[in-house]
C-alpha cells in the first residue's frame, strides 16, 4: 500500500509513525520545514488519557491550573488526565526524526496544491489530509465553508517577561463581560519558563460572515494591562481558527481528513493536539483494514470522543446560561479542597457531575499507539 500524508503537524506525524509501525510505505509532505510556523499555547491536555508522556520537547508536566473567574481558584490535575507544557517545535522535529528513522520519506517545503492533490489521488492508495483548517481537500471538494459554521477565533503573543510567580502552573481566565454568544471565551498564560510565556485568547464565533465578534487585539491590550504585562516584550504574534465541530464527512474518495482538517479541536477550550494524534492513528488503522475499516473511521472517532464531548457540551451550556457570578460560584465549588463542597456543587449541577464521572470512568485503549 502507498500512503501519502499532507502536513507534519501532530496529526500527520502520529499518522506517519503509526503507518511506519505497520510497515506501510509513507510519503509525508510539509509545506514548511518541520516545526516551523507554529502558533499554539503548546500545552497538551491529554483529554482521553491516551497519550504517552512526550519525550524531547517536553518542558514540564503541569500539575495545577489557576482558573480565574472573579477570584483565583487552583485546580489540581488528576492522575487520570495529564497536561504537559511543550516546546512544540522540538517535539515535532523529534517525532519527524523518529518517523524518518523508521522509513517515512519526509518532503519539506513541499506545498500540496489542488492540482498536486488530484495527481496524488492517482498515485497513492490513500491520502491522509492533516494539513489543518481549512484543508486543501476542502478547496478541491468545495466544502471550506464547513470549517466556519462555528469556530474558535484565537490570538496569541509569545512574551518575554517575569512569569516566575505563576510557574510551574498555567493560568486560564474567563471574561466577565463578554456576551454569552461568544462563549466559551477565555485567555491563557502558559509560561514556557520563568522568563517566557504564550499569552493568548480565544472566543467562539458562529458563521463565517458574522461581523459580530470581539476585537481580540484590543482585548489583549486590556489583558496585558490587567496582568501587569504591558511592558513585556512581544517576541512573536499570531492568530488562528479552530473548528470546533467534527465535519459532516471525513472521507472523500481516497482522502481521509485528520486532526484540525477534520474539525476535531475542543469546542470548550480549543485544544486539539491530542485529537489530532488520535485521529492520525485511527485513520491509519482504518486504511490498513481497507474499505471495512474506512466505513468505521468516523464512527470509531465518535466513540472515542463520546464522553469528552458530552462533558464539554454541558460545560459550554453552563458558560452560556449562568451569570458570571453563578459561574464563579461553580468554579469555586469544583476547585474546593473540601470533598463535601465539591459534592454539594456536583449535586447542584447534576448533569455536570454525571458527565464528569462518565468521562473519568471511561478508559479507552488504543491498539498500536505509535510512541
Ligand atoms: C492560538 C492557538 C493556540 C492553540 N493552543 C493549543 C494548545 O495549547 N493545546 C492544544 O492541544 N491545541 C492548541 N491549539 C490547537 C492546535 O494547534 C491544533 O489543534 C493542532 O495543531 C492540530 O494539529 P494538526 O496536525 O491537525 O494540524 P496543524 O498542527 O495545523 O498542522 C498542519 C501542518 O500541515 C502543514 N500544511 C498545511 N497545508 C499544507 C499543504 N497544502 N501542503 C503541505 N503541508 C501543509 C502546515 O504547515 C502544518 O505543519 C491552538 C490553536 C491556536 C490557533
Amino acid at each position: 500500500m502507498k500512503l501519502a500524508i499532507i502536513g507534519a503537524g501532530p496529526g500527520g506525524l502520529y499518522a506517519a509513525l503509526a503507518a511506519a509501525k505497520k510497515n506501510i510505505q509513507v510519503d509525508l509532505f510539509e509545506k514548511r520545514k518541520v516545526g516551523e510556523g507554529i502558533v499554539c499555547g503548546e500545552c497538551i491536555f491529554d483529554s482521553l488519557g491516551i497519550m504517552a508522556r512526550p519525550g524531547r520537547g517536553l518542558l514540564r508536566p503541569v500539575d495545577e491550573i489557576v482558573l480565574r473567574g472573579r477570584g483565583d481558584f487552583t485546580f489540581p490535575l488528576s492522575r487520570h488526565r495529564k497536561l504537559w507544557m511543550l516546546d512544540r517545535r522540538i517535539w515535532q522535529q523529534e517525532l519527524a526524526h523518529i518517523a524518518a528513522s523508521r522509513g517515512v520519506v519526509i518532503h519539506e517545503n513541499k506545498k500540496i496544491t489542488k492540482a498536486c492533490l488530484r495527481q496524488m489521488q492517482k498515485e497513492y492508495d490513500w491520502i491522509l489530509d492533516a494539513g489543518g483548517a481549512p484543508s486543501i481537500t476542502s478547496r478541491l471538494y468545495q466544502f471550506s465553508g464547513d470549517y466556519f459554521r462555528e469556530y474558535l477565533l484565537a490570538h496569541q503573543l509569545v512574551l518575554a517577561g517575569d512569569f516566575s510567580a505563576l510557574m510551574p502552573r498555567i493560568k486560564v481566565a474567563f471574561f466577565s463581560d463578554l456576551p454569552s454568544v461568544f462563549q466559551p471565551a477565555y485567555y491563557w498564560i502558559f509560561p514556557k519558563d520563568a522568563g517566557r510565556a504564550n499569552v493568548g485568547m480565544i472566543c467562539t464565533v458562529r458563521g463565517a460572515l458574522s461581523k459580530e465578534r470581539p476585537d481580540l487585539k484590543k482585548l489583549m491590550a486590556d489583558v496585558l494591562r490587567a496582568e501587569g504585562l504591558a511592558d513585556a516584550t512581544v517576541m512573536e504574534k499570531g492568530s488562528g481558527v479552530a473548528t470546533s465541530r467534527m465535519l459532516p464527512r471525513l472521507v472523500h474518495d481516497n482522502i481521509i481528513l485528520v486532526g484540525d482538517a477534520a474539525g476535531l479541536t475542543s469546542a470548550l477550550h480549543g485544544g486539539g493536539i491530542d485529537m489530532a494524534c488520535l485521529s492520525g492513528v485511527l485513520a491509519v488503522s482504518a486504511v490498513s483494514e481497507g474499505q471495512i475499516g474506512m466505513a468505521g473511521y468516523e464512527e470509531n472517532l465518535k466513540q472515542y470522543m463520546k464522553e469528552k464531548n458530552a462533558l464539554e457540551k454541558v460545560t459550554i451550556r453552563k458558560m452560556r446560561t449562568l451569570s458570571f457570578d453563578q459561574f464563579d460560584d461553580l468554579l469555586r465549588g469544583v476547585t474546593s479542597r473540601s470533598k463535601f463542597v465539591r459534592l454539594k456543587t456536583g449535586l447542584r449541577h447534576l448533569n455536570m457531575l454525571y458527565t464528569t464521572m462518565k468521562w473519568f470512568g471511561t478508559k479507552k485503549e488504543i491498539p498500536d499507539w505509535p510512541v
